[in-house]
């Protein structure tokens, strides 16, 4: 008797989750265990196209499910690539990749969350409906066989065993009915390939059973012979193999969709798009897409891998086709199965291919189609999927100089001063009011905060829309973008705001140029935090505000400085004045009174204006004090 080994402790717990699963779908272990089998297959097929020792040709290849009632057995038998000793101990001792278990709670393990696909344990759930797991594995190119043996948590047992070809026997000892439970449905052929039918449909190899018949004994059934009936066994294929991205539209439902996504790429939610397209012409191919409705944890970081699952004629030729997708579409899962693919195409050689960079092509195009559509009719949905993705759209839009940007200028939402929600540049224009001449926008941390920016007010007061940006990546990637429909972006801050009419215009002047030397004054008081001191044309209500002259505005300089290794960024500060305040008659008064005082509250306003904008100040303390002698 082999030694009893035991499972590493986090196996443990889910194995016990497993055995006492509340799980109702118990049916999915044969799901998990015909996908690992044709996994398996996929592995020893693809050599065989390099290795002839294989000796197998693809219609070699199969599945075979095979029943016992009497022992209470199901088998399900592959001959793909098979496990060595070591990959039985290291597959199925240990929880699959996940590593550190990434279950939450126990009772998440109900039917509306598919743990079990999710995250890759799925030879586990063959504990849902066994007591026992027997995996007989000779791997490709191994002398010896393996036998590996759980009765479940306790343990297993691995030992040399006999077996002819490379491939792997799985034999589940199937429980007994309990009071709740009736185990002894996965004994029946015919709900068997029921199950078979509807998870396992699309598997490219076939799936085989010994089907057990009835059929009408010859020469009986007739007016003087009653009828007698014989039993036979059929050799039966169950699945139709024909993969769902091959199927035609009309004969797929939207659970058929989610569930495939689900199981395929390892999510618990249903995607949030389906894109299902056939191209025939300058090169032939199918493709399954989906958008998924949350963005992965590590979707923003560097550990995030984009890309498409290949196929060449159904064949799996790459998992992660990076060059089917372009950075700002990373987000879309699926795959590609083209028959203008050769199978042994390296990967060097994909890179330069040209049909593959016609099929990227192709597939930008129709995604941002499908996006546009969902914008357009399926409003709220696509708020959803701006809100997990509209970020990596925006880096997009900056990225590469502004290259994508004919792309991406349409799939990009900002919040708005008018409106509640995100709104589109599109329809931000179709709002524009006659005489506006600019499509203006504010930056800040977040709606509020831009919402009572001094500069916003006189804006607002015109009648006139303001986008708020509050990622750090909008005013970047609208300078990339430079103006939409012939309308320039402008800054609240920006000097030129050109709102007033030419008789305010030439009254502004009139009184910039009566107090040039007040200014020049309090910039002088300043030294260089200001680049100038200036009468402002866009406050109402509030005394000064800050803004700046030239390419890098206050919020650059926040976002550039906060960057790690990033060079200091200086914006060129501007404090603005207001001329129609109560506080500016104090300022012209001070000028000719108390120049010592005009200095002080220079500081102060300078100050206060860096607060408002978010910015912190040189020195609180020095600011402080100067506050409580005006309190004096
Ligand atoms: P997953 O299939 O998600 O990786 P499983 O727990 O179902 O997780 O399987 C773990 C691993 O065991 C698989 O990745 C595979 O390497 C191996 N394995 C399972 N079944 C077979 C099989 N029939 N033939 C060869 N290897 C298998």
């Amino acid at each position: 008797m082999a030694e009893v080994k035991e499972f590493k402790a986090e196996s443990k717990r889910l194995l016990d989750m497993m055995i006492h699963s509340i799980y109702t779908h118990k049916e999915i272990f044969l799901r998990e265990l015909i996908s690992n089998a044709s996994d398996a297959i996929d592995k020893l097929y693809f050599r065989s196209l390099t290795d002839q020792n294989v000796g197998l040709n693809r219609e070699d290849f199969k599945i075979k499910l095979s029943l016992d009632r009497e022992n209470r057995t199901l088998v399900i038998e592959d001959n793909g690539i098979g496990m060595t000793k070591d990959e039985l101990e290291n597959n199925l001792g240990v929880i699959a990749k996940s590593g550190s278990l990434a279950f939450k709670k126990e009772n998440e393990l109900t039917d509306d969350v598919d743990v079990i696909g999710q995250f890759g344990v799925g030879f586990y759930s063959a504990f849902m409906v066994s007591d026992k797991v027997t995996v007989v594995s000779k791997a490709y190119g191994a002398e010896e066989a393996y036998r590996w043996e759980s009765e479940g948590a306790e343990g297993y047992t691995i030992e040399p065993c006999e077996k002819e070809h490379p491939g792997t026997v799985i034999t589940l000892k199937i429980k007994e009915n309990t009071e709740e439970e009736n185990y002894d449905e996965f004994l029946e052929q015919y709900r068997i390939q029921g199950i078979v039918k509807k998870y396992s449909d699309y598997i490219r190899y076939p799936i085989q059973m010994d089907m057990r018949k009835e059929k009408l004994k010859e020469g009986t059934g007739t007016e003087d012979k009653p009828a007698e009936y014989e039993s036979y066994t059929e050799t039966e294929t169950l699945n139709s193999m024909v993969p769902i991205w091959r199927k035609q539209k009309s004969e797929l439902k939207d659970e058929d969709y989610n569930q495939f996504y689900k199981e395929k790429f390892f999510d618990f939610a249903d995607p949030i798009k389906v894109i299902h397209t056939k191209t025939e012409g300058a090169v032939t191919y199918n493709a399954l897409l989906f958008i998924p409705s949350k963005a992965p944890y590590n979707y923003y970081s560097k550990e995030y891998e984009k890309g498409l699952q290949l196929y060449a004629s159904s064949v799996l030729i790459m998992d992660k086709c990076a060059d089917l997708l372009p950075d700002y579409f990373s987000f879309v899962k699926g795959l590609v199965d083209s028959e203008d693919l050769s199978l042994n195409i390296s990967r060097e050689m994909l890179q330069h291919d040209h049909q593959l960079k016609l099929i990227a092509k192709n597939l930008e195009k129709k995604i941002k189609s499908e996006l546009l559509k969902m914008q357009k009719s399926e409003r709220e949905k696509y708020d959803e999927f701006f809100r997990n993705f509209g970020l990596q759209l925006k880096f997009g839009l900056y990225n590469n100089y502004g290259m994508n940007k004919e792309t991406l200028k349409d799939l990009v939402m900002f919040y708005s001063s008018t409106e509640e929600k995100l709104t589109t540049l599109a329809e931000y224009v179709s709002r524009m009011k006659e005489d506006q001449k600019y499509i203006f926008y504010a930056s800040g941390e977040s709606v509020q905060k831009i919402d009572s920016l001094p500069q916003t007010e006189l804006i607002k007061d015109k009648g006139y829309e303001i986008l708020y940006f509050t990622d750090d990546v909008d005013e970047f990637a609208i300078q990339m973008l430079g103006e939409y429909d012939g309308k320039q972006f402008k800054s609240v801050s920006a000097q030129d705001l050109d709102l007033e009419t030419e008789e305010e215009k030439k009254e502004a002047e009139k009184q910039a140029e009566e107090n040039k030397e007040l200014f020049a004054f309090m910039k002088d008081a300043l030294g260089d935090k200001v680049s100038a001191v200036r009468l402002s044309q866009r406050l109402k209500s509030h005394p000064v505000c800050l803004t700046s002259d030239g390419q890098i505005s206050l919020e650059m300089e926040k976002v550039l400085n906060a960057m790690p290794a990033g060079q200091e960024v200086k914006a060129q500060r501007v404090l603005e004045i207001n001329a129609s305040h109560p506080i500016f008659n104090t300022l012209k008064k001070l000028y000719g009174e108390d120049q010592e005082k005009l200095k002080a509250y220079a500081d102060l306003l300078y100050n206060q204006a860096m607060l408002i904008e978010g910015m912190s100040i040189d020195d609180p303390v020095a600011f402080s004090n100067q506050i409580c002698e005006l309190m004096l």
